[in-house]
C-alpha cells in the first residue's frame, strides 16, 4: 500500500477526469515499497503532450521534453513530472531513442524502462502494476534488466552505469544475466556524454555502498574511467598497506561522508601510485611523488568529465595534500589555516582518516587525525587572526607609512606570518612599530 501526497493523486485525478488513465511510475514506486522516502513523484499518462496541456491550461507548466511527451506542472507539493505512454523506437547512437510512438497501454511503457524494479506503476484505486516481477526483485534485493539484457544496454549504454549507481544506492545485486550483459556491452559507454558519466558515477560513489560496488563492478567502472585502470591489481607490497591501491582506495571512499567532492578525492587520492611504484632490494614498495602524479591524472579525468571550476579545484587541492602533514602544534594549524581555510582544512582531516582506515593497518594515525581535530577547534575559539581581514591594519596604513604598490600587500602578508607564529599581537600599534622597524630594517642583498 503507498499513500500518495496530495499534490500527484490530485493531478492523478484530474488527468483521470478528462478520460486519460495515470500512474505514479518508477522511483517513487520502488522506494515507497522499499519504505524509503521518494525524492520525487513520476507520473505517466494515456493523454498525449496536447492533451495534458488541455488538462493543465490553468496551471504553471513547463514544457521539460515535449517531443518525448514530458511536461512539468509545477503544484504547491513541488513539480510533478508526468510523462505520456510511450515506446522508444530506434537507438542509432547507443544512447538516444531515434523517436518515440505514443502508446495506450500502461504495460507498454513500463517495457521500455531499464530495471524490472523501477518498472512498476502505482495507483491510488487500480494497486500496483507489476508485470516484469519488479516486486519480488525489489524483495530479493536484486536488479534485473526489463526484457533482454543485451538489447537494453545496446539501445542505451548509459542504462550499464545506472545499474551500477542503483547497486551502490539500494545494496541490490545485479542479477547475474544482466551483470553479464553489462560487461559484454561495456565498450559502448564511449557513447555517453562526459556531464552523463560523471553524474552517474558521483551517484554511484556517494551511494550507502559504494566500497562493495567498487569492488563488484571495478571493471565496468574502470571502463568509464580508463585513467584509473592502473589502480585495479596494483599491489602495494608494504608493510603499511594490507591492500591493492584499488582495494585501498574503494574502502577509503566508505570512509568518508557521501559528499560528492568528498567520495571523489578520496577514489582519486592514490591514482598516481601505479606510475611512481619502486620496489626496493628487500621487496618494500614505495610511491615516492605520487600525490603529484595523483593530481596530474585526477586533473586530465575532470577536465574530460567536465566537473565545474569549483569542483576541480576543491578534489585537486585534497588529492595533491592528502599525505601532507595539517599539523602537530596550534602553529603549524594556524599556519595550515592562513593557507588554505578552515573549510578545506576540515575536508584534509576526512580524507587523512579515510585514508588511514583504508589502509587497514595503522589505528594509531586516526587517534593523530582526531587530535589534531581538537587543536584546530582550539584554534578556532581562540577567535586567532588567520587572513589579512582580520589583521588590525590594513593597506591604507601601509600608504600612510610611505609603502607603495606590491610592497603594501608584502608587508602585510609578513605582518600576518609574524602574528600567526605567535611572534607578534594583532594590536594596531605592536603591528605599526613592527612595520615601521622593518622598513628600516637594510634590504636583503
Ligand atoms: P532515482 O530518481 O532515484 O535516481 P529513478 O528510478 O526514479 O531513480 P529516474 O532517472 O528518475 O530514475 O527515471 C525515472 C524512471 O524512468 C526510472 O525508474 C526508469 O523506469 C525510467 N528511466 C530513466 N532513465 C532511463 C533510461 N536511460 N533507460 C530506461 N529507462 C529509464
Ligand atoms: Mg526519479
Amino acid at each position: 500500500m503507498i499513500t500518495l501526497p496530495t499534490h500527484a493523486a490530485r493531478a492523478i485525478a484530474q488527468l483521470e477526469a478528462a478520460g486519460y488513465e495515470t500512474w505514479a511510475v518508477g522511483g517513487c514506486v520502488r522506494d515507497s515499497l522499499r519504505g524509503a522516502e521518494p525524492h520525487d513523484w513520476d507520473l505517466c499518462t494515456a493523454a498525449k503532450p496536447d492533451q495534458m496541456q488541455a488538462v493543465f491550461a490553468g496551471e504553471r507548466v513547463l514544457e521539460t521534453g515535449l517531443k518525448h511527451g514530458t511536461l512539468t506542472v509545477l503544484t504547491g507539493g513541488g513539480p510533478l513530472e508526468i510523462t505520456s505512454f510511450r515506446m522508444d523506437c530506434g537507438y542509432t547512437d547507443g544512447r538516444h531513442p531515434d523517436g518515440v510512438r505514443f502508446v495506450t497501454d500502461v504495460t507498454a511503457d513500463l517495457a521500455r524502462r531499464d530495471f524490472t524494479v523501477g518498472a512498476m506503476a502505482w495507483h491510488p484505486e487500480r494497486g500496483l502494476c507489476d508485470p516484469f516481477g519488479g516486486q519480488d526483485d525489489l524483495q530479493n534485493g536484486v536488479l534485473r534488466a526489463v526484457g533482454d539484457p543485451d538489447a537494453r544496454f545496446t539501445e542505451d549504454a548509459l542504462r550499464i552505469l545506472r545499474g551500477v549507481r542503483f547497486a551502490s544506492q539500494l545494496g541490490f545485486a545485479i542479477e547475474p544475466e544482466t551483470a553479464a550483459a553489462m560487461r559484454r556491452q561495456v565498450g559502448r559507454l564511449v557513447s555517453v556524454a562526459a556531464e552523463r558519466v560523471r553524474e552517474e558515477l558521483t551517484g554511484m560513489l556517494c551511494g550507502r555502498f559504494a566500497q562493495r560496488a567498487l569492488m563488484a563492478y571495478s571493471d565496468i567502472i574502470i571502463a568509464a574511467l580508463p585513467e584509473l585502470i592502473p589502480m585495479v591489481g596494483c599491489e602495494q607490497q608494504n608493510p603499511h598497506h594490507l591492500y591493492t591501491v584499488w582495494e585501498h582506495s574503494a574502502r577509503a571512499v566508505g570512509q568518508v561522508p557521501a559528499e560528492p567532492g568528498l567520495r571523489w578525492a578520496m577514489l582519486l587520492h592514490d591514482c598516481g601510485k601505479p606510475a611512481c611504484k619502486t620496489v626496493d632490494e628487500n621487496g618494500v614498495g614505495h610511491f615516492y611523488g605520487h600525490p603529484q602524479v595523483s593530481r596530474e591524472i585526477a586533473e586530465q579525468l575532470t577536465r574530460r568529465l567536465r566537473f565545474s571550476g569549483e569542483q576541480t579545484e576543491r578534489i585537486l587541492l585534497l588529492v595533491e595534500q592528502h599525505d601532507r602533514p595539517l599539523g602537530d602544534s596550534d602553529k603549524l594549524v594556524r599556519r595550515r589555516l592562513v593557507q588554505i581555510g578552515e573549510a578545506r582544512f576540515r575536508d584534509l582531516l576526512a580524507i587523512k582518516k579515510g585514508d588511514a582506515v583504508g589502509q587497514g593497518t595503522h589505528p594509531d594515525n586516526v587517534a593523530e587525525l582526531f587530535e589534531t581535530e581538537r587543536r584546530l577547534n582550539h584554534v578556532l575559539a581562540q577567535d586567532a587572526c588567520l587572513s589579512l581581514r582580520q589583521l588590525a591594519v590594513d593597506g591604507n596604513d601601509m600608504t600612510a607609512l610611505g609603502l607603495h604598490g606590491p610592497a603594501v600587500g608584502e608587508m602585510l602578508h609578513a605582518l600576518l606570518d609574524a602574528v600567526v607564529d605567535g611572534a607578534l599581537d594583532n594590536t594596531r600599534s605592536a603591528l605599526l612599530a613592527d612595520a615601521r622597524a622593518r622598513m628600516e630594517e637594510p634590504y636583503d642583498q
